[in-house]
């Protein structure tokens, strides 16, 4: 009776391991260290009070080179999914080309605080980026980026902050977008990680009332847009002109 009342327990034990996901589908999720929690901490739940941020459900996307928005649900094992249609999403992610804009690319998202949820992006691309060299690891970097991947690596692969960098995507980024996808929005990353290792972000005012932070993943730019959203963006945020993203042309 004892082994039985045992078995019990275990079975238990592993259907709430199997619950504890609540991504996007795919594989139970892999188990997390500290060190797993500290790393989505730097690189997403960092400005958002140790809360993830990410997209609730299936994300929306213009139907634009869908190839290198899916590098993204391949290296998440189907974690984060795709939906395509043919028009500039409103509540999902666009592209553009950018004129104006003088570095290869920059995105623009917005994030509910109370929810965590990601419910908009904007990707501005620079046309003189935008080809088959340069093209492709552009916009999967400013992919990964509207997927709540803030900051930038040093790894050698495409989350880097140079475009010199490998068109790959590492091992290391794939693992933090897994975790964040393996968790529902706003989990509580803090929880499972030493207090020691919470450093005080270093905000830094702007004209434009944004703020500059500065964390152990890198730097990006937040701004309250009303009192339930906030605006992020991996580098100033961009407000020139826009262009229809054309196909690559070899
Ligand atoms: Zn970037």
């Amino acid at each position: 009776m004892k082994k039985v009342f045992g078995l019990i327990i275990f079975i238990v034990a592993l259907s709430l391991i199997s619950c504890s996901g609540g991504g996007g589908g795919g594989e139970s999720p892999p188990s997390y260290s500290v060190q797993d929690w500290q790393n989505l901490y730097d690189y997403n739940a960092y400005a958002t009070d140790g809360y993830t941020t990410r997209w609730p459900g299936t994300v929306i996307t213009h139907n634009v080179h869908p190839e290198y928005f899916q590098r993204w649900e391949s290296s998440t094992g189907g974690r984060v999914q795709f939906q395509f249609v043919s028009h500039q999403p409103s509540d999902g992610i666009s592209v553009s080309l950018a004129p104006d804009l003088n570095t290869a690319g920059t995105t623009k998202w917005w994030v509910l605080k109370t929810s965590g949820h990601i419910v908009k992006a904007e990707i501005y691309i620079n046309p003189d980026y935008w080809n088959p060299t340069d093209g492709p690891h552009v916009l999967t970097h400013e992919a990964g980026h509207a997927l709540g991947f803030n900051g930038h690596t040093n790894d050698g692969c495409l989350m880097d902050p140079s475009i010199q960098s490998e068109d790959c995507i590492s091992d290391a980024v794939a693992r933090i977008m897994t975790h964040l996808y393996s968790y529902p929005p706003h989990t509580d990353v803090a929880a499972n990680i030493s207090q020691e290792t919470i450093e005080q972000s270093l905000m830094i005012k702007r004209d434009d009332g944004s703020l500059l932070i500065k964390t152990p993943g890198g730097d990006y730019y937040v701004k309250e847009v009303d009192e339930d959203t906030l605006l992020f963006s991996n580098g100033p945020f961009y407000n020139g002109r826009v262009e229809p993203l054309p196909e690559l042309q070899p």
